[in-house]
């Protein structure tokens, strides 16, 4: 695997690469996760590139941004592991020359609610952009992101869609620990009590897929039995919703292809999670739960 610090370097580096390109942006801190992207794209691509770069701007609070865990040297060896061809890690100055004043926005509810609301405009204006200038950067034939960040998955989609970028965008399954809880680079924050209670937010996903196999696919007896399970473990949720999974707009019952998504903060940890629900549009039949995906 190679290693490239700049743009000059990592285009000289991927002429002489076979195509198609498949992109695995990251901010580092690599997990199984993120090894899973990695091996999905060494699949489906002839030259696998992974991006390493902690994106200032989509941090709301510099606290988060200078906590954020960073070990280039570990990253480089696993995505090297993991199948990456080539590594692309850019310091902030590579990105976001002096006089830098161009940004990528998407407006309306996709980019206002959940996430957007609960970080402000500036997150997702900074995950559009640099995703933008990643595709830019690479030239990749198709790139791949989590389903564990559902709505970055969906406005990246949309913004692709809006600007005919010629980028295909797949979109790969949460990878969970044994017990459930969602990985994350986050998570490295948990304190050990932390860590147990943490795992309330996939129990409250499982508990909504329960509800909905039992037949009940109302947004309050669904909300209401994932709600039990958070409050059980002491845990505060900054948003569970019950939304479309394609477009996020609120439902009242799960029906079709339904996303039901939660945040909370527990200690030092921001977590959030997903499960998509597919329930019936019929009530007289019966509904069946998803598992956390
Ligand atoms: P991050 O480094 O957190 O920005 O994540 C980089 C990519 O990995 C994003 O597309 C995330 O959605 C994805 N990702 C993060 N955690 C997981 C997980 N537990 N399972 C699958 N994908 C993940």
């Amino acid at each position: 695997m190679k290693t490239v610090t700049t743009v000059a370097e990592l285009r000289a580096e991927l002429a002489g690469r076979p195509r198609p390109i498949g992109l695995v942006p990251t901010m580092g801190a690599l997990h199984r996760g993120h090894l899973s992207l990695i091996g999905l794209a060494r699949e489906a691509s002839a030259t696998v590139v992974v991006s390493l770069f902690v994106n200032p701007a989509q941090f709301e609070r510099s606290d988060d941004l200078a906590a954020y865990p960073r070990d280039e040297e570990r990253d480089g060896a696993l995505a090297a592991e993991a199948g990456a061809d080539v590594l692309f890690a850019p310091p902030a100055a590579e990105v976001y020359p002096p006089g830098f004043a161009t940004t990528v926005e998407l407006r309306g509810p996709l980019t206002e609610t959940l996430e957007g609301e609960s970080r402000g405009p500036e997150h997702f204006r900074g995950v559009t952009t640099v995703v933008a200038k990643l595709f830019n950067m690479v030239g990749p034939d198709a790139a791949w992101f989590g389903q564990k960040d559902a709505q970055q998955a969906l406005v990246i989609a949309r913004m692709v869609r809006d600007l005919d970028m010629p980028v295909r965008i797949e979109v790969a399954p949460t990878v969970r620990e044994p017990d459930g809880l969602a990985m994350s680079s986050r998570n490295a924050h948990l304190e050990a009590d932390e860590r147990e209670r943490a795992t309330s937010l996939s129990r409250a996903l499982d508990a909504a897929g329960a509800t909905v196999a039992a037949g009940r696919v109302d947004a309050d007896s669904v909300l209401a039995a994932a709600s039990a399970e958070l409050e059980r473990a002491g845990v505060q949720p900054e948003y569970l919703a019950l939304r479309s999974a394609a477009d996020l707009s609120p439902v009242e019952r799960v029906n079709g292809s339904t996303l039901l998504a939660v945040a909370a903060r527990v200690g030092r940890a921001r977590l959030i999670d997903n499960v998509v629900l597919k329930g019936s549009a019929d009530p007289s039949t019966p509904a069946q739960g998803g598992e956390p995906s």
